[in-house]
């Protein structure tokens, strides 16, 4: 059986990225940037102070107490045009342009000043340093600098900073459209009331969300039921999928077809030592690459945090990489077989801050609330000796919309 490395590995590089758009900033949040945005402004655009207080001129201060005569003012949007000589100070506030012949900020509460007007006399208390509480023109990032590099995921603070260097538009990769098809003969739509033998599908909700989290588009094929030809039929009824996931019908059971649906040279591998997940199948119909994920919601969960959250970034051209930290266990764990582990677990901090997690007691990959209830996974690579409680083992967090 494949490995878990080996098996994301063979669906990344069959995976190309989708065309490219240009979009707002303003609703860009989410998507993947295709093109470098470089600065058209530089911030600040001039030398700016830092703090409250008064522009002087460093030798001015360099024995305290000085005094100085208040002949300006200078504040964020209202800059002071004249110049600074010596014996001079202008009043200063945060952002307001640092007026030619100052060189240094004192800050306020070093000053006594007996009025807010010109010609008073200030009586500097305590000197600084030439150039302190001066932020230079380009501190922040100058014109023609870049700004944010191609495949940058567009958070909030990213948009922020585009935006603040002239930014108004950005060429993304399009989000990837994702069909989603649930199979099995027992599933009803949500809101329905399953009768005898039947169950509510749930899966299809949980990846519609897990897509749209991602920055992808989820496109909705409905349930196919258990026979031969009715995965296929519902994908190739669907246009422009850049990519379909199934779930159920991938095990060897007599209701399973997925795997006998795809044709000579359309499946690329079926079974990986994971658990939860053992039965993913990757593989194409026709030319729309097709994930097929376990029907257990758990490993459907599993396998979609582990494979399909990474394949949507490739499509959306981002990078993505799993994010694994040490912990303590608080329980012992008998030795692991050939597959790699996906526990349940919750975190919490120990002794001295330091991070513990609690696998949950039972794993049954059909317990969605185990699942709702953890916040980790404990990731256990095949063969792992058995683990005392104590000793440190690798945690998966599970982000935040999953
Ligand atoms: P299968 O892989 O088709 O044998 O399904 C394995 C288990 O997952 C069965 O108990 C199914 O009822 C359940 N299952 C399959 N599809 C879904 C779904 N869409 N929502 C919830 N449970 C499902
Ligand atoms: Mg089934």
């Amino acid at each position: 059986m494949l490995s878990v490395d080996a098996a994301l590995d063979r669906i990344l590089t069959s995976l190309s990225t989708t065309t490219t758009t240009r979009v707002l900033l303003a609703e860009a949040l989410g998507q993947i940037l295709a093109e470098d945005i470089h600065a058209t402004l530089t911030l600040p655009p001039e030398d700016v102070s830092a703090m409250d207080g008064y522009a002087v001129r460093a030798d001015d201060v360099a024995h305290c107490p000085a005094y100085l005569t208040r002949v300006g003012e200078s504040a964020a949007g209202h800059p002071w045009t004249g110049h600074v000589e010596l014996g001079q100070a202008v009043r200063i506030f945060t952002g307001g342009y640092v007026p030619n012949g100052a060189d240094t900020i004192i800050i306020q509460e070093n000053v006594d000043a007996p009025s807010e007007t010109n010609h008073t006399v200030i009586t500097v208390r305590e000197g600084a340093k030439k150039g302190r509480y001066i932020r230079p023109a380009g501190l922040d990032i100058s014109a023609g600098a870049l700004a944010l590099a191609k495949g940058t995921l567009l958070s909030a603070r990213s948009i922020g900073l585009a935006i603040a260097a002239g930014a108004t538009s950005a060429v993304v990769s399009k989000p990837p459209r994702i069909g989603i098809l649930s199979t099995g003969d027992e599933l009803v739509l949500p809101g329905q009331t399953p009768g005898p033998g039947q169950i509510i599908s749930s899966n299809a909700a949980f990846l519609s969300a897990f897509v749209t989290s991602s920055g992808a588009e989820a496109v909705d094929l409905g349930i196919a039921i258990d026979k031969p030809g009715a995965v296929s039929d519902a994908v190739i009824a669907a246009t422009n999928l850049d990519m379909v996931i199934t779930t159920g019908g991938a095990s060897v059971g007599n209701h399973d077809y997925i795997v006998d649906e795809l044709a000579e040279g359309e499946i690329d591998f079926w079974k990986i030592a994971m658990r939860p997940g053992k039965p993913l199948i990757w593989g194409k119909i026709g030319k729309i690459p097709l994930l097929g994920l376990p029907g257990n919601p758990v490993s459907t969960a599993v396998c979609a945090l582990v494979f399909l959250a990474p394949a949507i970034s490739k499509l959306g051209g981002g990078t993505y990489k799993q994010q694994i930290f040490n912990a303590t266990i608080t329980s012992d764990l008998p030795k692991n077989d050939q597959r790699q582990d996906y526990l349940r677990a919750n975190m919490g901090v120990g002794d001295g801050g330091l991070t513990i997690v609690r696998p949950a007691q039972r794993q049954d990959s059909s317990m969605m609330a185990t699942l709702a209830n953890a916040d980790a996974f404990i990731v256990r690579p095949p063969f792992d000796p058995p683990i005392t409680a104590g000793d440190t083992v690798s945690i998966l967090p599970m982000p935040r919309f999953f």
